[in-house]
């Protein structure tokens, strides 16, 4: 079917409206790579925790991987008014897919932001054709919510650093070139390091891969440091950035987390109503019980109402906005709570078929959960969140509703 006669979504593209035509040209192009390759072979690659090699190499001939990465060194630099909508396209249909695109951003942006200017050239251009990967190196067995429990240490000794300690959950292990790796100075625990650690350094083991639930195609794996020796040239911004780059890092894959929700969730909706379309039950369309479509109707609002979350969040992020992080936990907890919700309740609407192995709706549900506990678990984003509301509270304008005097008056 060409594009002209394509039949209309079921959500629709007002947001494609607001991106430029060239952007828009992009999302039409990743569009017409899920629908003919991505989507249909996304069940296959969700069979094995394998890295899916086929499917990074084709976002990175396709220039998608590149999207995350400054023109000077060969990317498009895009916005992320931009990205999100990419993320939502290959999320609708592949997680693993998505994933490539939000790993780049948390295994790579650190090397973009901290590198020294030499360092950039030599590795960001292979980044963005997809010859290299990098992995990033922050969560400990005794640091994972809570990175103030960073144990890694990273000694200064001349021209060099020396890193000691273990690392967990690292997404690209077993294929990175280049490990963003994050610890505390030794002699000053306060003060936080980030290094760019080459596979073959000396010291350095990077054990089996673990089996997980879902997210298949991208394996993770721990890391091991024995006095691994770093060039000091390898540091990655000044000694105490290592916190404020993983932070910048953990900023886009958030957003890319909410993206790849929103498009999961969008996708599940899309195959449950179909299925309460083909279905009939007690003498009429599955889909014509009220019940039914009182759980469509819940679905379709709140996935809007987080797609205007997240654009705004982009909007932010793209504008330099001081207050993104917050709204990126905002639109982060949103949409993966609700995508769990949604998939959940899409696979209830499916019944049985719902449950089979064969049925997409089997993999959407695995692979949902881990946006809910990756780059913040919901729980730490609302602790972000509230503790925000109760800094700002007391400063805000006062309600005009409201008498003079502490509330406690009243
Ligand atoms: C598939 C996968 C890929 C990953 N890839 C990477 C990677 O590439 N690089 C990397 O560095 N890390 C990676 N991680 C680690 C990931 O970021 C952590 O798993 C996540 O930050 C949570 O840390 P934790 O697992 O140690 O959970 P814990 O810190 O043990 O927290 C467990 C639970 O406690 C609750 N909790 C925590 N804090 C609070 C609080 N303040 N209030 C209320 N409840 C709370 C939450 O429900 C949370 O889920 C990956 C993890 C997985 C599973």
């Amino acid at each position: 079917m060409t594009t002209g006669t394509r039949a209309a979504r079921l959500f629709g593209d007002h947001f494609l409206e607001r991106l430029q035509p060239g952007e828009q040209a992009t999302v039409q192009q990743v569009r017409d790579l899920c629908r003919d390759t991505l989507g249909p072979q996304a069940d296959a690659v969700s069979r094995e925790d394998l890295f899916a090699w086929d499917t990074f190499r084709t976002l990175a001939r396709e220039g998608v991987i590149a999207t995350a990465f400054p023109r000077e060194y060969g990317g498009t630099d895009a916005r992320q008014a931009l990205r999100i909508r990419l993320i939502e396209e290959l999320g609708r249909v592949c997680s693993t897919s998505a994933s490539m695109i939000t790993g780049t951003d948390l295994s790579s942006r650190a090397i973009v932001a901290g590198a020294s200017e030499a360092l950039r050239r030599e590795i960001v251009p292979g980044l963005c054709t997809g010859e290299l990967q990098a992995a990033f190196a922050l969560t400990e067995p005794g640091a994972g919510s809570d990175v103030r429990g960073l144990s890694t240490t990273i000694r200064r000794d001349g021209g060099r650093y020396l890193v000691t300690g273990r690392k967990k959950f690292i997404t690209r292990a077993s294929t990175a070139d280049w490990f963003a790796v994050v610890g505390r100075a030794e002699d000053d625990p306060s003060v936080f390091i980030a290094v760019l650690m080459p596979r073959d350094a000396r010291g350095f083991r990077i054990g089996a891969e673990v089996g997980k639930l879902g997210w298949f195609g991208v394996p993770i794996s721990s890391l091991e440091f024995d006095a691994v020796e770093v060039p000091a040239s390898h540091r990655l911004g000044a000694e105490g950035d290592g916190f404020s780059l993983a932070q910048d890092a953990l900023l886009r894959a958030r957003i890319g987390h909410a993206a790849m929700a929103l498009g999961r969730a969008i996708g599940a909706v899309e195959i449950a109503s179909r299925y309460a379309s083909d279905r009939t039950v007690f003498g009429r369309r599955e889909g014509e019980h009220q019940g039914v479509q009182w759980m469509l109707a819940d679905m379709v609002t709140q996935i809007e109402a987080s797609r205007a979350l997240l654009a705004l969040t982009a909007d932010k992020y793209d504008a330099g906005a001081s207050d993104v992080s917050i709204f990126a936990s905002m639109a982060k907890l949103q949409a993966t709570d609700l995508c769990m919700k949604v998939v959940t309740d899409a696979l209830q609407l499916t019944g049985g078929r719902g449950y089979l192995r064969d049925f997409p709706l089997e993999r959407f549900f695995r692979d949902a959960k881990l946006n809910q506990i990756g780059e913040g678990a919901s729980e730490v984003h609302k602790t972000v969140i509230g503790r925000d509301v109760m800094r700002r509270a007391p400063l805000a304008e006062r309600n005009p509703c409201l008498r003079d005097g502490p509330l406690t008056d009243y």
